[in-house]
């Protein structure tokens, strides 16, 4: 499967908390990494008085189905110190968000597929626009498309 993962951090040293976080996503089971974006810095989102952040997306090749993936998603984020019960959209070491496998639409409990803030996020769509501005988000639309209709004001790429 071909999944794409959102990677952000504002806490610690994000730059190698990102590098860390993809060598980790590089090293799951028979997995391979596709391709990687640039790292953007960008305001904060949801709780507007904390750090900017650093976001990245990455494309990974794996046999992994979608919730074990999500649990080893959740495993590197611990790793990494996440510590969560502080509030909603707050500072975090590392946040690993699934954002698109396969086209796939799942909604429980636990996932959401595509993710469900993808459309509303410059964070998101401009990193994920470097790898597939084509890509058909289910429901949606296509990435580039949805780039166009969200602020990118702010977002810059990290020199
Ligand atoms: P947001 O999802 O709005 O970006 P967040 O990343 O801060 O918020 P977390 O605290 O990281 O939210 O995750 C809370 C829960 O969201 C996770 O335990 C996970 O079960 C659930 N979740 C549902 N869909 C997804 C998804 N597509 N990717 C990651 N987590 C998801
Ligand atoms: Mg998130
Ligand atoms: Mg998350």
């Amino acid at each position: 499967m071909r999944a794409y993962v959102a990677l952000g951090s504002n806490l610690g040293d994000s730059q190698q908390q990102l590098l860390d976080a993809i060598e980790a996503l590089a090293g799951l089971p028979d997995t391979r990494l596709l391709a990687r974006s640039r790292f953007y810095r960008t305001p904060p989102w949801g709780m507007l008085n904390q750090p900017d952040f650093l976001n990245a997306v990455v494309v990974l090749e794996t046999p992994l189905l979608p919730h074990d993936l999500l649990d080893a998603l959740l495993g590197i984020e611990r790793d990494a110190g996440r510590e969560r019960g502080g509030e909603r959209w707050g500072p975090r070491t590392l946040d690993l968000d699934l954002l698109h496998v396969d086209g796939k639409t799942v909604s429980d409990e636990r996932l959401t597929l595509p993710h469900p803030h993808l459309a509303e996020r410059a964070f998101v769509l401009l990193p994920l626009s470097e790898l597939s501005p084509d890509l058909e988000i289910p429901g949606r639309g296509r990435v580039v498309d949805l780039l166009r209709s969200v602020d990118t004001q702010g977002c810059e790429v990290l020199a």
